[in-house]
C-alpha cells in the first residue's frame, strides 16, 4: 500500500536534490570546517554558500543567519538572548497559540521571576491587536509571535506589530517554523530583528535549522564553547545538514510562487469537497490569511484519533488537534484559545500538503472520508449526539 502523506507540518521528506547534495559531507568530505588545512577549508566555503543561500530565501545578508540544531533551538536562543542581553527588562509578550517551543520556554522563564503576558486570538485564530497593544509597555523585552501557525496554518498580521515595536524599540522575535519557504519573507522590508526556521519542515533532514538575527541586534549566545558561527553558536557545524538546508532553501526560493499555487489549489480542492460531502464539518482558522498547504478541518459528533486510525489503514498520513495521537495528552491549545467548541476539538483533523502530494492523492481522501466519517458516527455510542 503506498503512503499518502498529509502531515507535512509535523516534517517533510528529504528532497532528492537536498540528499544529493549532501551525501559527500556524509562520506568522503568529512573534515572540520575549522581546520587549517585545505581538507578542512573546502567544509568551510560550502558552510559560508549554505548560509547565502539561506540568507537569500528570506532577504537577509549571509552574516545575519546562525546555524542551529532546529527550530527549537532558535526560538529558545532568540528569547534568552534578549534576557541576557537587555538583564533589567523583565515582561515577555506572545501568544497563546504558539508552539510549545516558544510557550514553554515562555512557562519556564516565568518560573524565574518573567512577567510573560499570552495574547488571545479571535475565533479565527487571528491575534487580539486591542489586547496586543494594551500588554506593550517600558518593561517590555521581547515580542515573540510566530509567523503561521503550525496547526491551522494562520498568519499573523506582523508587518503592523513590527512596524509598532520598532517605533517603541522594542526587540521583536517570528518563530517562522511553518512560514519560511512556504510565504514570500522578505526582511529587507519586514521590521523584524529575529527570525527562526527549521530544515525539517521545509524538505531538509532534522536536526539543524537557522536564526536569523538582524545586524545590530545585542547578541547573546545560547550554546557557548568553541568559536563557531563567529562565536554565537558553539559546536562543530552539522555541515550535510548545513549544505542541506542550504539546497532546501536556494530550491524553495526558485518555486515558492508556483508552489504555492499549486497547493492552494490542491488544498482548496480537499477541503471544499470534504466540507460538501460530510455533514457537520467546518474549518477551523482564518482562511483569509492561511498557509497554502494547511486545513485545520473538524469534523462533528466523531473522535479525531478514530479518523486518523482509520485513514492510516488506507495509508494516510494526517494529524489530529485532539489528543494522545498528536504527542500530547491535551486537546489542542490552539483550538481551546480560539474558542472552538469542545465537540469540533474533539473531530479536528490537520492535513498539511507538500510539492510531493498529487491530484490522485487528494482524490483519493476524498473518495475515502464521507464514507468513513459516516461510518464512525454509525458505531459511536454517541451517534449524532453531542460527545
Ligand atoms: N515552531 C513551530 C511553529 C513548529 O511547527 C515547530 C515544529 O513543529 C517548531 C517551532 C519546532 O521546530 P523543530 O522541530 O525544528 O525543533
Amino acid at each position: 500500500m503506498n503512503t499518502i502523506y498529509l502531515d507535512n507540518n509535523a516534517t517533510t521528506n528529504i528532497a532528492p536534490e537536498v540528499l544529493q547534495e549532501m551525501l559527500p559531507y556524509l562520506k568522503e568530505m568529512y573534515g572540520n570546517p575549522s581546520s587549517m588545512h585545505t581538507f578542512g577549508g573546502q567544509l568551510h566555503r560550502r558552510v559560508e554558500e549554505a548560509r547565502a543561500k539561506v540568507a537569500r530565501l528570506i532577504g537577509a545578508e549571509p552574516e545575519e543567519i546562525i546555524f542551529t540544531s532546529c527550530g527549537t533551538e532558535s526560538d529558545n536562543t532568540a528569547i534568552m538572548s534578549a534576557a541576557e542581553s537587555l538583564p533589567q527588562k523583565k515582561h515577555i509578550i506572545t501568544s497563546r497559540v504558539e508552539h510549545p517551543a516558544v510557550l514553554n520556554f515562555c512557562k519556564h522563564l516565568a518560573r524565574k521571576g518573567y512577567r510573560i503576558t499570552f495574547v488571545p486570538v479571535d475565533k479565527r485564530g487571528q491575534l487580539n491587536m486591542d489586547e496586543f497593544r494594551k500588554t506593550l509597555d517600558d518593561g517590555t523585552l521581547i515580542v515573540s509571535l510566530m509567523y503561521a501557525n503550525n496547526e491551522t496554518g494562520v498568519i499573523f498580521p506582523l508587518m503592523e506589530i513590527g512596524e509598532m515595536l520598532k517605533e517603541r524599540g522594542i526587540l521583536f522575535h517570528t518563530d517562522a517554523v511553518q512560514a519560511a519557504g512556504k510565504i514570500p519573507i522578505d526582511l529587507k522590508k519586514f521590521p523584524v530583528d529575529m527570525l527562526s526556521l527549521s530544515g525539517h519542515k521545509l524538505h531538509a533532514p532534522k536536526g539543524v535549522g537557522a536564526l536569523y538575527v538582524r545586524k545590530g541586534t545585542r547578541f547573546s549566545p545560547y550554546i557557548i564553547g568553541g568559536h563557531q558561527e563567529h562565536g554565537r553558536r558553539a559546536g562543530t557545524e552539522n555541515v550535510a545538514s548545513i549544505v542541506g538546508l542550504g539546497k532546501t532553501c536556494e530550491l524553495a526560493g526558485e518555486n515558492l510562487y508556483n508552489e504555492m499555487t499549486y497547493l492552494k489549489a490542491l488544498r482548496n480542492k480537499l477541503e471544499t469537497a470534504l466540507l460538501k460531502l460530510c455533514p457537520d464539518a467546518r474549518v477551523n482558522g482564518d482562511t483569509e490569511n492561511r498557509l497554502p498547504n494547511t486545513t485545520n478541518l473538524s469534523f462533528e459528533y466523531v473522535e479525531g484519533e478514530a479518523i486518523l486510525l482509520r485513514l492510516n489503514e488506507f495509508g494516510i498520513c494526517a494529524s489530529s488537534g485532539s489528543a494522545c495521537t498528536s504527542g500530547s495528552l491535551e486537546p489542542s491549545h490552539v483550538l481551546r484559545a480560539m474558542g472552538v467548541p469542545a465537540t469540533a476539538i474533539h473531530g479536528s483533523i490537520r492535513f498539511s500538503l507538500s510539492r510531493y502530494n498529487t491530484e490522485e492523492e487528494i482524490g483519493k481522501v476524498i473518495e475515502i472520508m464521507p464514507g468513513l466519517i459516516k461510518e464512525l458516527r454509525n458505531l459511536s455510542p454517541y451517534g449524532r449526539q453531542k460527545l
